[in-house]
């Protein structure tokens, strides 16, 4: 199971190429179904159970411009292998789609209070609070990335999480007991599991420590703690043996 997320430097049609062969390349963690979520401003949404193929087919690639977006490789631990359990998960609005590799242990009951607030759930997964609980903050009046970290706040158990915004730049993440490592590439950042995703465009990374938060946008990427200070990061350069 794996994500990825890629931040162009300008919005093109190959952001929906560059997920698509990232998730490929991650598709040696094993996986039984798969999705991605790209921004153009608003959000669009295709996931399929099965097959990476599967997905391809689903996917309208060459009508599809991209400013952003996020793919998954799910290993289901909470919900069956099907469409509607398949990530990107969406809130209410349909305008945030989050991406998650993990569990979410006190799931059941967040999901309980949000569905006591009215919040209508789509899938069995432990995920699908997430944008919920996003979707929350942002009616409380959070900012985009105030109502991202307040959400991931609220999670207890393990994750690498990246979710995208209708009308938003860019793509933000969060891990914790999950790996997610960084690419800083010439056209674009780029956000995945594990480094095989984007070899392929650069091997200057930064990898992301528990408890940190991360967004890639064109303008560069920003890496903080929980409450919103700002991390210094150094790059790496590594060499990989494929
Ligand atoms: N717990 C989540 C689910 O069952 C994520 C699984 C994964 O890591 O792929 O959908």
């Amino acid at each position: 199971c794996g994500i990825i997320g890629y931040a162009p430097a300008e919005s093109n049609q190959d952001v929906i190429n560059v997920i698509l062969d990232g998730l490929s390349g991650l598709e040696y963690r094993g996986y039984d179904s798969a999705g991605v979520a790209i921004t153009d401003p608003s959000v669009s949404v295709f996931k399929r159970e099965g097959e990476l193929s599967a997905l391809e087919s689903a996917v309208p690639r060459d009508s599809l411009d991209g400013d952003a977006g996020i793919g998954h490789t799910r290993w289901s631990t909470h919900g069956p292998p099907t469409d509607e359990n398949a990530h990107p998960h969406t809130d209410c609005s349909g305008a945030v789609a989050v991406v998650h590799n993990g569990i979410i242990e006190n799931y059941r009951p967040l999901r309980d209070e949000l569905e006591a607030t009215g919040h209508e759930f789509k899938s069995d997964t432990d995920t699908e609070v997430i944008p919920h609980l996003i979707e929350t903050a942002l009616e409380q009046g959070a900012d985009v990335e105030t109502a991202f970290r307040r959400a991931i706040g609220r999670l207890e158990g393990s994750y690498a999480v990246a979710a995208v915004f209708s009308g938003h730049e860019g793509v933000f993440a969060a891990r914790h007991q999950s790996p997610l490592v960084i690419g800083i590439g010439d056209d674009g950042y780029h956000l995945a599991s594990d480094v095989p995703a984007f070899l392929e465009y650069t091997d200057r990374v930064i990898y992301l420590q528990d408890g940190q938060f991360t967004t890639i946008r064109p303008s560069g990427v920003k890496v903080t703690d929980e409450r919103g200070s700002i991390i210094d990061t150094s790059v790496e350069t590594i060499s990989w043996e494929p």
